[in-house]
């Protein structure tokens, strides 16, 4: 039977390579694994019809050692504290990738959004920071959207907080421009995905005007990765959601997508390209099919033990967190496959929050530009460092990218002391 890695081994895994190239100690290994904290509470919820649901609230904190812990809500039905653990450790090694002044940390709620009404999900966040006001602030742990959350949630975050420990903006990232949101936040992580895919498509020698590119997932990650790699001249072919994808082999207008889907009240419905000839295909389909570039950018684990030797594209953009299992790793490694780690391509993200919890501190707002010009700038440096480790000692994308952040951390650890 084919056994796929749970998360939390996939990191682990990845980890042991990065440790070993590291020549590191034991006890340094242990301390960089372990969380520095994890918490899961009761969030009992009334709700609109005066039933009451139970809802469990999750924050994993698990590195600090260059800054205040940082990183997404997520609200799904499927998540645990594995995955939480899982992602906050991603989170470390990405800020320490992108040489942010921050750690990493994770959470959310065990809840599916699209079964709550506005009222319902507004008292839930509240609730949810109400328990976790003494652990969280702008010095502490800032949160920011991830899966099902977005702007809205994070003003109800800044109010419930407020109520707390006073006006501090700067306690989450990711709000609404009117309450201090950052210009360009909105569509960093895409605009960074597409950026970091022109340049490892240059690297293999991949010419982006030729090139076939399939996108899962069409949110706020896929949506501006497909917007601005259509925009540089990218063909895309095939996109999804989780009602299922389109395809059209010539390439999709991704512009005529996206209106056709912001037409719709939820932004979930059914893809469709009006004005084309497309056929519908299935989430599977699209991760196998015949194109030079595949980006997942749903959810994590959709390439694992089961279809990796199925997949054909040479070139694997992680822009989801965790899209590829470490042992579909190595089984796309062993094809002669490129993979784009996420902690490289999804960095764009928390590239602009931290430049809007910088804003937040200055009490200043700066242009669009100025954070674009920023954004451009810290995830090119971000990739020449990686490319030029992957260079000189002979790495994948992947450990150079462990090796840079897991140093990082290491030297701050050890210089700060215990
Ligand atoms: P989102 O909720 O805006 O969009 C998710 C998209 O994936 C939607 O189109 C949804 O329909 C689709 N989807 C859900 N389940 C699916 C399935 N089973 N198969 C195919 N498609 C499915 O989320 P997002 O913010 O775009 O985040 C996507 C991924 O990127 C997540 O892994 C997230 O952790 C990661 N990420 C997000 C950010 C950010 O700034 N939003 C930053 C870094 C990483």
């Amino acid at each position: 039977m084919t056994r796929n890695h749970t998360p939390r081994q996939s990191c682990e895994k990845y980890l042991d390579d990065a440790f070993d190239l590291l020549h590191m100690k034991e006890e340094e290994r242990q301390l960089l694994r372990s969380p520095y904290r994890e918490i899961r509470f009761e969030l009992p919820l009334k709700r609109d019809d005066g039933s009451v649901s139970l809802y469990y609230g999750y924050r994993v904190q698990h590195d600090q050692s260059r800054g205040p812990f940082k990183g997404g809500l997520r609200y799904h039905p499927d998540v645990d504290m594995d995955h939480f653990v899982a992602l906050a450790e991603i989170m470390s090694w990405k800020t320490a990738l992108l040489d942010l002044p921050f750690g990493g940390g994770k959470g959310g709620i065990d809840c599916d959004p699209g079964e709550l009404s506005d009222n319902e999900l507004e008292t839930l966040t509240k609730r949810y920071i109400e328990r976790v006001a003494k652990f969280i602030g702008p010095d502490r742990d800032i949160p920011a959207p991830d899966m099902g959350t977005g702007p809205r949630e994070m003003a109800w975050i800044v109010d419930e907080y407020a109520h707390h420990e006073g006006f501090q903006p700067g306690v989450v990232t990711g709000k609404p421009v009117q309450i201090g949101g950052s210009l360009g936040r909105v569509e960093a992580t895409g605009q960074g995905v597409a950026l970091i895919t022109r340049k490892a498509a240059k690297a293999t020698e991949l010419d982006l005007h030729q090139a076939r590119v399939a996108i899962q997932g069409f949110g706020n990650v896929g949506r501006y990765a497909a917007k601005h790699l259509h925009d540089a001249g990218a063909n895309i072919v095939a996109v999804s959601n989780a009602e299922g994808g389109i395809y059209h082999e010539k390439g999709l207008d991704i512009d005529a997508v996206i209106r056709e889907l912001e037409k719709q009240q939820d932004n979930q419905n059914r893809l469709s390209a009006p004005n084309q000839d497309f056929d519908r295909i299935s989430n599977d389909e699209l991760l196998e099919l015949d194109v030079d570039i595949l980006i997942p950018a749903a959810i994590g684990g959709v390439i694992n033990k089961k279809n990796a030797d199925k997949i054909r594209a040479a070139l694997v953009i992680e822009a989801a967190n965790m899209p590829v299992t470490c042992g579909a790793d190595s089984i796309l490694l062993e094809n002669g496959k490129t993979i784009i780690p996420d902690i490289l391509a999804n960095a764009g993200g928390v590239t602009v929050s931290y430049l809007e919890w910088v804003q937040n501190r200055q009490r200043f707002s700066w242009s669009a530009d100025q954070v674009n010009e920023t954004l451009v700038r810290k995830m090119n440096d971000a990739w020449q460092r990686v490319q030029d480790r992957v260079d000189e000692k002979q790495m994948n994308y992947r450990q150079a990218a462990y090796v840079i952040a897991v140093d990082r951390i290491h030297q701050a650890i050890v210089m700060r002391g215990f």
